[in-house]
């Protein structure tokens, strides 16, 4: 354990979080000496509630697609240096076998991902990596080229530690009731490191008060949806609350959302109403049009659009303009958020630092190569589906290599 009186590591890393855990039991296979400070009571305290507990650790298809940064290509070395077959490899060989729920998302068969950390917490153990649990750090020196010396309190008690390098793998702003902090800017800054702009990413949407009464109505209603903007879409469930919209869908455009756009809801993505009505009004004009539409969609969502849409006509009956209404309601359903439900409710933080101030071979500062960035306090943010935490373990992976 770390001692009260000046120590000397290798590295010391800050954070006990997906990125920090992989950094140190990594380095500890190096036969390296690190020290994990943690200001939590424990480690991996995202990963124990990461996908609703069951930890959603990979995906079969990670590329630079699959995330966003201001510098898209940034990730690609990293990526190649561990890849989701070490991952798989990695976790399997502590008996943690990967089972794919959906579009390539790996969980570990269990279903528990408190496996995960332990998987960590175990390896840590048996090399006698420290971890020090509730850590507040108070400073973060350079003291020559050689050494930074980092300072803080547990319990009161001060302690510093000397590193000849420091692994910055605090997380970003998420869920500030877990402890989430801005370490990460507040070091960048102290050491000239450029930040990009951050918000709250894979977040609930809010529409705005005058139209919440339509979603109240709504709430607990999921549906199968195409959600687009002009740059990207996402088919997957879409969840009304009686705030807003959230569900698999709706977190992965919000990562793309800029405040006050709209985007559009295709409510039947595998449907064209247009066509679907023209050839029913031929077959069978004399049902209703709420019967066809409730033969695709729940009944309280067909009943939800009663003022826009005329429900209680004949398929025959309707007019061209009418199923064009139809169509551009159902298949392009306009949604414009009032704002998002924050940090307390984002899976991730977009953006952070900026990666042109590191080396995409080893992810350390170029202005100061023995301080290094990883995990998701850096400008690379991961759609939802494993992506994150597969990030977070590579860029751990890769620092380990690099102090
Ligand atoms: C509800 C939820 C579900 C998620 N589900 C998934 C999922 O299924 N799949 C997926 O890929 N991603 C998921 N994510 C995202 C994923 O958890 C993160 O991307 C990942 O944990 C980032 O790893 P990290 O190591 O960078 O940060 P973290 O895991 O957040 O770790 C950072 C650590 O640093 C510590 N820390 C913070 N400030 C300080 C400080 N000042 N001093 C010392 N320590 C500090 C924190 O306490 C924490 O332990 C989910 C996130 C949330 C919130």
């Amino acid at each position: 354990m770390a001692q009260n009186k000046m120590e000397s590591f290798d590295a010391i890393i800050l954070g006990a979080g997906a990125c920090g855990l992989m950094c140190a039991v990594q380095a500890g296979y190096l036969g390296k000496r690190v020290l994990l400070l943690e200001k939590g009571p424990d480690a991996g305290a995202k990963i124990k509630i990461s996908g609703g507990g069951r930890c959603n650790y990979t995906n079969l298809e990670v590329s630079t697609e699959n995330f966003i940064s201001e510098n898209p290509h940034f990730a690609n070395s990293t990526f190649s240096q561990w890849t989701v077959d070490d991952t798989l490899n990695f976790f399997e060989q502590f008996g943690i076998k990967g089972q794919e729920k959906t579009l390539g998302q790996i969980f570990p068969v269990s279903n528990k991902a408190t496996d995960i950390v332990n998987v960590f917490t175990a390896q840590l153990a048996e090399m006698q990596i420290p971890i020090q649990y509730q850590f507040e750090m108070q400073s973060i020196a350079k003291l020559n080229d050689q050494h930074f010396e980092i300072k803080g309190t547990v319990n009161g008690k001060q302690q510093q530690f000397l590193g000849r390098n420091v692994v910055v793998a605090t997380g970003g702003f998420p869920i500030p009731k877990m402890g989430a902090t801005g370490m990460a800017f507040d070091i960048a800054k102290q050491f000239d490191i450029k930040t990009t702009k951050h918000a709250p990413a894979l977040v609930p949407l809010v529409i705005g008060l005058q139209d919440r009464s339509w979603y109240e109505k709504l709430s607990g209603i999921s549906v199968f949806a195409k959600v687009s903007n002009e740059r990207i879409s996402f088919e997957e469930n879409i969840l009304f609350t009686h705030w807003g919209l959230s569900g698999p869908a709706i977190l992965q455009i919000s990562s793309y959302w800029k405040g006050a756009e709209s985007f559009e809801i295709d409510l039947l993505p595998n449907v064209n109403l247009k066509t679907l009505i023209s050839k029913e009004r031929n077959e069978q004009g004399g049902k209703l049009l709420s019967t066809l539409l409730q033969f695709y969609l729940p009944k309280k969502l067909v009943d939800a659009f009663a003022e826009e849409l005329p429900l209680d006509i004949k398929l025959a009956s309707l007019s061209n303009d009418s199923v064009n209404k139809i169509h551009q309601t159902i298949n392009h359903f306009l949604v414009k958020p009032a704002g998002d439900k924050g940090y307390e409710k984002a899976e991730v933080m977009r953006g952070g630092i900026d990666t042109n101030e590191l080396s995409s071979k080893t992810l350390a500062s170029k202005l100061h190569p023995n301080l290094f960035f990883g995990g998701e306090c850096v400008d690379v943010t991961g759609w939802l589906g494993g992506y994150n935490f597969q990030w977070a373990w590579a860029s751990g992976y890769v620092i380990a290599q690099n102090i």
